[in-house]
């Protein structure tokens, strides 16, 4: 077993660099030592396009010709990066004989320093070594990281770094400081700076420093996207790895929630179309309820909250109780169960414009309005509308729409059992029978739902019509 490699952040600023190599691959080098300030000669008998420009605006010396030792004089540090092993082995055994740190690109058995994958959140660096063994793994700890760390970290320490001396002041002692410092990480103070409200981070700085505890907790409104766990955003997840409590619906599916911090606390609150297992009442006394005990809660909702969610309702209940919070959106129903089916909602062709209604209740489809919901040449996206089909067809019908404007019900949309259940306006009711379409489901109306048939590409193909029911 080797000895492990010793990790170290090099202040290259100003001090002298050798590459040797012009490529593509010396691009990337040259590029990266730059950016940390360092006096670059490039040694090659030739550069590639952007090194022979940046060369010429004097952003580096260029070495013309084949490598020899003496440009090795003064370097620091040397990177061979030519696509001749047997020049970067010379390159490496005349720096190593100068003590020089050496790195040869891709050949980790000649170099005496390694090049780490890294992050970096503005003066925060995360650098990651499989000591040039596994480039892979590195490389993929790397992208695992780079999705869940926030881009707010690089504000975040910037922040507390200019607050550092202040703090050495006023807790002189490392332990208690260090205590301060992990309340004020993970309280209010760094959401509030997330949300670029300054003024109320500065609060709750000040209310960690005077030992005051943060008494109230955050709710942040999560759209969990339709099912396919690849759909939540990126905020999403990283709030999701924050939470102590989560509150989700039951239309969050289970590979979502999975991506969650295993030890928070998960409550399923609520409510599949038709059945009220919770009522919003009580959903709003669950957030705050957790909120006021300290708790970063998760509202975790399928698609999007604020697109036939009740995200309003639950934030207006969270302001009256001044709850502080924030709303991550989600991949809204229509657009998942659009793009998954292969139903562009727009196209120059068929469609100018796209309508999201609901018609679950008899209260909805009579405040509808019929002659707007029955233009040609416009989408029409019904959500939880498995029930009143008949009253839909009749309605639109009577309006105008053209019994012959086809449709598409999406069931289960983006998830593994998808299933597409394509046919004409006329027959609508009977066909989600005869599919026995069951929710959730999504109804697209409009000329772009016949594109299914042609632009599907994700699970089953869809059910079309059977010739009995095109006689309509
Ligand atoms: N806030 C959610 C919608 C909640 S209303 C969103 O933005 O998507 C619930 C309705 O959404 C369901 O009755 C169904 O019509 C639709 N829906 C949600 N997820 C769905 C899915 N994966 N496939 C098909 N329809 C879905």
């Amino acid at each position: 077993m080797p000895s492990p490699l010793f990790p170290a952040f090099l202040d290259l600023a100003g001090r002298r660099v050798l590459l040797v190599g012009g490529g593509v691959v010396a691009r990337r080098k040259a590029e990266a030592l730059l950016e940390a300030g360092a006096s670059l000669l490039v040694g090659a008998p030739a550069l590639e396009p952007v090194l022979s420009r940046w060369a010429a605006e004097g952003r580096f010396t260029h070495l013309d010709g084949r490598f020899v030792p003496e440009w090795l004089e003064g370097a620091w540090l040397v990177i061979a990066a030519t696509d001749d092993a047997e020049v970067n082995a010379h390159v490496a055994a005349e720096a190593t004989a100068r003590h020089i740190w050496a790195n040869v690109v891709d050949d980790a058995p000649r170099c005496s320093f390694q090049v780490p994958a890294r992050i970096e959140r503005g003066p925060l660096q995360v650098a990651i070594s499989s000591r040039g063994e596994a480039p892979m793994v590195a490389r993929w700890v790397r992208e695992t990281l780079e999705a869940t760390l926030d881009e707010g970290l690089g504000t975040l320490a910037e922040w507390l770094g200019a607050r550092r001396e202040a703090l050495r002041t006023r807790f002189p002692e490392t332990t208690r400081r260090r205590q301060i410092i992990e309340r004020v990480l993970r309280g209010p103070a760094a959401d509030a700076l997330r949300r670029g409200d300054h003024i109320a981070a500065e609060a709750h700085f000040e209310a960690a420093l005077n030992e005051t505890p943060a008494l109230i907790g955050t709710v942040a409104l999560v759209g969990a996207g339709p099912g396919d766990p690849g759909l939540l955003t990126l905020r999403g997840l990283r709030v999701l790895n924050q939470a102590d409590v989560i509150l989700h619906d039951r239309l969050v599916s289970p590979e979502v929630l999975a991506l969650a911090r295993r030890d928070a606390e998960r409550i399923e609150v609520a409510k599949e179309a038709g059945t009220h297992h919770t009522t919003q009442e009580r959903i709003h006394a669950l957030m705050i309820e957790h909120a006021r005990a300290g708790k970063r809660v998760v509202r975790l909702k399928g698609g999007d909250p604020f697109v036939f969610g009740r995200g309003g309702e639950e934030l207006e209940a969270l302001r009256a109780e001044g709850i502080p919070f924030e709303v991550v959106p989600g991949i809204t129903a229509a657009l998942a169960c659009g793009a998954y089916a292969g139903i562009p909602l727009t196209h120059r062709d068929h469609a100018q414009s796209l309508r999201l209604v609901t018609a679950h209740c008899r209260n909805s489809i009579d405040t509808l309005d019929w002659q707007a919901l029955a233009q040609e040449r416009q989408t029409l996206v019904v959500y939880m509308g498995v029930q009143g089909l008949d009253t839909l067809r009749e309605k639109l019908i009577a309006h105008g729409r053209a019994p012959n404007t086809p449709f598409a019900l999406i069931e289960n949309g983006s998830r593994p059992e998808q299933r597409v259940v394509l046919g004409t306006l006329a027959d609508l009711p009977e066909r989600a029978a005869q599919e026995r379409v069951r929710s959730p489901a999504l109804l697209i109306l409009g000329e772009v739902a016949g594109l299914a048939e042609s632009l599907h590409w994700f699970g089953a193909a869809p059910l079309t019509s059977r010739p009995v029911s095109l006689a309509a």
